[in-house]
């Protein structure tokens, strides 16, 4: 079917817009059942809808002409469907710039290849940044989508003031399902998934907008929080509703209030933010110099020995060494002549001290403090 013709006053509301019935963003135009719908949108629904004429119903010039003019057509009209969209989300304090078919800033960088592409965030004032050119203030978004006309999206610059914005893309494809995972994580850890303004994707995918703390810190990743689930905060980027790419349009997902933006559980918060660094050395040693000389003189000369034995043990008998240390201690332990905590320490910064991990060390020195307080029968 040839483009349609809505030059129409018919498909015209001047009263009112209305969210379009496929991306979501408002619209004055109405189709022919007069349901709010862009052009654009309406036209690019056809092509992929299958129960309208296959492709080769609609009528191609031959030599390649009229499809190259549809296809600037269609690039300009993508073009104004993604600024309008980027202005709206710019109202709601999301941070925007253009972006290609292919998901890649439209603005090329203002400087040549090296460090000061590297490490300018678009101090220099100029258009080309990436990311770092995304703003709220609508005179600097037309500016760089007139820089780049061939634009057909925008990206949205996600971790910023206001929302801080986390941006959680729940694939459905490749026998992924994000948001099946979602839903999981959220039974097992106790959390509600809040209704929030939420994107569906070209593949059938959902982009839920979430806001953050400021002071949140959690990395962007893909897969890792769950099977299906990337994350994008501080740094990264989503595709915003309203954006056409190469697979087809993004746009808000039915049913969804594009003004809310809802609080990310704390819950989930906490899956997105890594598990703190290797804890450091358990035993802090001047501490444990103190406790030992607080023992009376046969304790601190026993502690002393076994600690010094397990120290001076070369690499392949270390584990050896440190049960047999564990068993001494353990028996004085066990008679209430060494407080069993400060046995524990001294052996694990001992047995640390060989180069044995925290874990190997004290799974030693509680079968060998076993042994010592003769509740362990087997062998070593
Ligand atoms: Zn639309
Ligand atoms: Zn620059």
């Amino acid at each position: 079917m040839a483009a349609l013709d809505w030059r129409d006053a018919r498909h015209y509301d001047r009263t009112t817009d209305k969210p379009c019935r496929w991306c979501g963003l408002p619209t004055p135009l109405r189709d022919d059942q007069r349901r709010p719908a862009h052009k654009v949108c309406a036209e690019q629904q056809q092509n992929t809808d299958t129960s309208t004429p296959p492709a080769a119903a609609v009528p191609v010039a031959e030599g390649g002409v009229l499809p190259q003019l549809d296809r600037q057509e269609k690039s300009l009209a993508h073009w104004d469907h993604a600024l309008a969209a980027a202005h709206f989300a710019a109202e709601r304090g999301m941070r925007v710039f253009p972006i290609t078919r292919m998901k890649k800033p439209a603005i090329p960088s203002p400087h040549p290849p090296g460090h000061e592409r590297d490490e300018c965030r678009a101090a220099c004032g100029r258009f080309g940044h990436g990311v770092h050119d995304a703003t709220t203030d609508h005179a600097r978004i037309d500016a760089m989508f007139r820089a780049a006309p061939w634009a057909t999206g925008y990206g949205i610059a996600c971790g910023r003031a206001p929302h801080h914005l986390i941006g959680l893309d729940l694939d459905r494809k490749n026998g992924l399902d994000g948001v099946a995972e979602l839903a999981r994580l959220a039974a097992e850890h106790g959390f509600t998934v809040p209704a929030t303004a939420t994107v569906s994707t070209p593949t059938g995918g959902l982009h839920l907008w979430l806001t953050a703390p400021p002071d949140a810190v959690f990395p962007n990743s893909v897969g890792v929080v769950g099977p299906g689930i990337d994350v994008r905060g501080p740094g990264g980027l989503l595709v915003g509703p309203g954006s056409y790419g190469a697979r087809g349009r993004y746009g808000f997902a039915s049913g969804t209030d594009p003004s809310t933006v809802a609080p990310c559980p704390p819950e989930l918060l906490a899956l997105l933010t890594p598990p703190p660094a290797p804890a450091a050395p358990v035993v802090d040693p001047a501490e444990l110099r103190d406790r030992v000389r607080q023992q009376d003189a046969y304790t601190r000369a026993v502690l002393d020995g076994e600690a010094a034995k397990v120290r001076a043990q070369s690499h392949p008998g270390r584990a050896k060494r440190l049960f047999a240390s564990a068993a001494s201690v353990g028996r004085l332990v066990h008679a209430g002549t060494i407080p069993e905590a400060l046995a524990l320490d001294t052996l694990l910064d001992a047995g640390m001290a060989t180069g044995l991990t925290r874990s190997e060390c004290e799974r030693t020195i509680t079968r060998g403090l076993a042994r010592g307080a003769g509740t362990l029968r087997s062998a070593a």
